[in-house]
């Protein structure tokens, strides 16, 4: 037992994990379960792994940041993943992200526009030995139309509107999550298609770096 008046030892992964837990806003036991077993602190540049178990995006480099980890909750609970969900992420980033969501399903497509982003990403899932999920260099925002339709695409670059390739690619059935809105300021959107319907409900504000490329933003 340990000594009265010292705390028991919590983990800051475990500390985060209960602050995620304690907003009230992620509340599926198996989101909460892949947030604590991610190791982010992997997944960021050895100059912030001090705050790595902060809920705060960090810089990855090339002007782009590793997600809060709040808000990586947020959106991988409103894709309403079930076991065998094919899954679309675009905007690899640091690779967290789609790790949490491997977490979850046995596959992720991911897809990342900067190739550097792309490389390093591969090589940390490699490292990490982190198996089932595919990394594509590419202009996301047209989706990865080979290994579609996917049962689950989220969006972690802020669009001017929800790219039209990524519903074409959404099955039957499947969620769309996504930031959409003015460059700065954006609207977290689920987006959900029955049959040749879609229905989208807006999930609350957010800020992510600009989705850019063929249906996003202007890269120039
Ligand atoms: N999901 C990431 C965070 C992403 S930051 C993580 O867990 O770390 C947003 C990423 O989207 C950046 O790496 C940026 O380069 C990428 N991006 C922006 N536009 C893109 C596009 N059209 N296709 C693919 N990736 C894009």
């Amino acid at each position: 037992m340990a000594p009265r008046g010292t705390p028991p030892t919590v983990s800051p992964q475990r500390r985060l994990v209960e602050l995620v837990r304690a907003s009230g806003q992620v509340t599926d036991p198996r989101v909460l379960e892949a947030l604590g077993a991610v190791p982010r602190a992997e997944f960021v540049p050895a100059g912030h792994r001090g705050e790595a178990y902060d809920d705060v995006a960090l810089p990855i480099g090339h002007d782009q940041t590793i997600s809060q980890p709040l808000v990586v909750g947020i959106m991988t609970q409103a894709l309403e993943l079930r076991p065998h969900d094919r899954v679309l992420e675009v905007g690899t980033g640091s690779g967290y992200q789609a790790a949490v969501l491997r977490r979850l399903v046995p596959h992720v497509v991911t897809v990342e526009r900067i190739p550097a982003l792309a490389e390093e990403a591969a090589d940390r899932l490699d490292r990490l030995g982190v198996d089932g999920i595919e990394v594509h260099h590419g202009d996301g925002t047209l989706g990865w139309p080979s290994a579609g339709p996917y049962d689950a695409v989220v969006v972690t670059a802020g669009g001017p509107e929800v790219p039209a390739p990524l519903l074409a690619q959404l099955a039957d059935g499947g969620r769309l999550v996504a930031p959409v809105g003015p460059r700065h300021a954006q609207e977290l959107v689920r987006v959900r298609r029955t049959g040749d319907r879609t229905e989208c409900e807006d999930l609350g504000p957010v800020a992510f770096v600009p989705l850019l490329g063929e249906a996003g933003w202007p890269a120039a």
